[in-house]
Parts: C-alpha cells; sequence; structure tokens
C-alpha cells in the first residue's frame, strides 16, 4: 500500500476521461508523464503503448517480464517494447501497488467462451478502435498489456486466480514515457469474471507537464 499522497504539485496538461467499457488514447512526447486515475474505484485499466513512428513496435509485457526477472511490475523499473527498448518507465505507485503483466486483453472470442451470447465490448476492439481514431496502422492482433489495477495471485504450484482489484477512489500510477509513444487505456468491461467487481466503471488520464 501506498503511503504517499498523490503528487499534486504536476501540472495536468490534458485530461482525457475514459467511459466505463470504453478505450482512449494519448500522445506523449519523450520524457513526458501520464497520469492514469481509477475515478470511482475497484475498476482495471489495461495499458496499451506503441511507438509513434511504428505501432507494429509496442510495451509488451513478456519482454519486460523476461528483462526484469518479475512476474508483475513495480515503481522503479521500465517497461520494455518487443524490440526490447524501454518505452515507459514505472515512476509513481499511489494505488495498493497490485498490476497485473500476465493476462491477454479481453477479446470477443474471451466473451463468447465465458456464454456471452449477444455484443460486449473489449480491451482488444477497444485498443483497436483508439489506435485508428489516433490515425495509426492498426495492429491485427492487440499487444498483451499491462493490466493496472488487475490482481492475479500466482501460487507455488503455478496456479492463476481472478481476485476483485482494491483500488479506491482516486487511486492512481504515473508512467514517463521513454520514447514518443502513443498510450491507451481501456477500462476493462469484464463484468462476468469478478476483477470489476462485477461494476465496470471509467478511469481518467492526465498527461502532466514536463518537470
Ligand atoms: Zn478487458
Amino acid at each position: 500500500m501506498s503511503d504517499r499522497p498523490a503528487d499534486s504539485s504536476a501540472e495536468v496538461r490534458q485530461r482525457i476521461d475514459v467511459p466505463a467499457r470504453k478505450g482512449r488514447f494519448a500522445r506523449l512526447r519523450r520524457g513526458q508523464a501520464i497520469r492514469v486515475i481509477d475515478s470511482e474505484g475497484g475498476q482495471v485499466g489495461d495499458l496499451f503503448a506503441f511507438s509513434v513512428e511504428q505501432t507494429d513496435e509496442h510495451l509488451s509485457a513478456n519482454h519486460t517480464r523476461a528483462i526484469v526477472n518479475r512476474l508483475f511490475p513495480q515503481v522503479g523499473e521500465a517497461f520494455y517494447t518487443n524490440r526490447r527498448r524501454p518505452i515507459l518507465s514505472f515512476e509513481r505507485d499511489d494505488s495498493p501497488g497490485l498490476h497485473d503483466m500476465l493476462i491477454a486483453a479481453c477479446d470477443p472470442e474471451r466473451y463468447r467462451l465465458l456464454g456471452v451470447t449477444g455484443e460486449h465490448d473489449s480491451c482488444a476492439v477497444n485498443c483497436r478502435d483508439a489506435v485508428a481514431e489516433a490515425g495509426h496502422s492498426v495492429p491485427e492482433w492487440v499487444p498483451q498489456p499491462v493490466n493496472l489495477f488487475m490482481i492475479i495471485p500466482v501460487d507455488v504450484a503455478g496456479n492463476l486466480t481472478w481476485e476483485p482489484t482494491v483500488t479506491q477512489p482516486g487511486d492512481s500510477v504515473t508512467l514517463r514515457a521513454m520514447m514518443d509513444c502513443l498510450i491507451v487505456v481501456s477500462a476493462c468491461p469484464q463484468d462476468i469474471v469478478p476483477i470489476n467487481n462485477l461494476n465496470p466503471t471509467g478511469l481518467r488520464m492526465e498527461v502532466l507537464a514536463p518537470h
């Protein structure tokens, strides 16, 4: 649990609301930071980051795990791309500090396997839509995201469990760009597995002024 108050001294340049079940993008120059805030608490955010030069270079959770030798992220480390270059640094964590780097973004197939017969929003489609709206080429397969605020404990036998997130309203993480990048955050619409406490809500992004 972080005992530090959120850094209120950083000037907010741009606020982007991410509606419940939807995704939004933000552009970051190298050196700029972004805060991702769980506005109401209890909500997972799927974080994607793409090089603005070519979106086929992107934050890769599996490449990051191989470099940091950890399953889950922590402050002071970087996130790496599929070309093994650092793309974001994890600068502050004003949340309980639990985030996942194991689980693929939810997609329409995932909801079909869970028994959904009609339309259902998904982080994969939200990501593709946000990249397209930003005017970049859309990846056919979205990268495995960093699942902010998501709790996936692993036991010694390697079993995973899907726990409801425990974030409080206003909890946040702050990330700093290590290259010019396009950030996409999806407010995960998962409402069958209880990671969002069965009540998907919205998130907020705040792009901070350089310091
Ligand atoms: Zn999702």
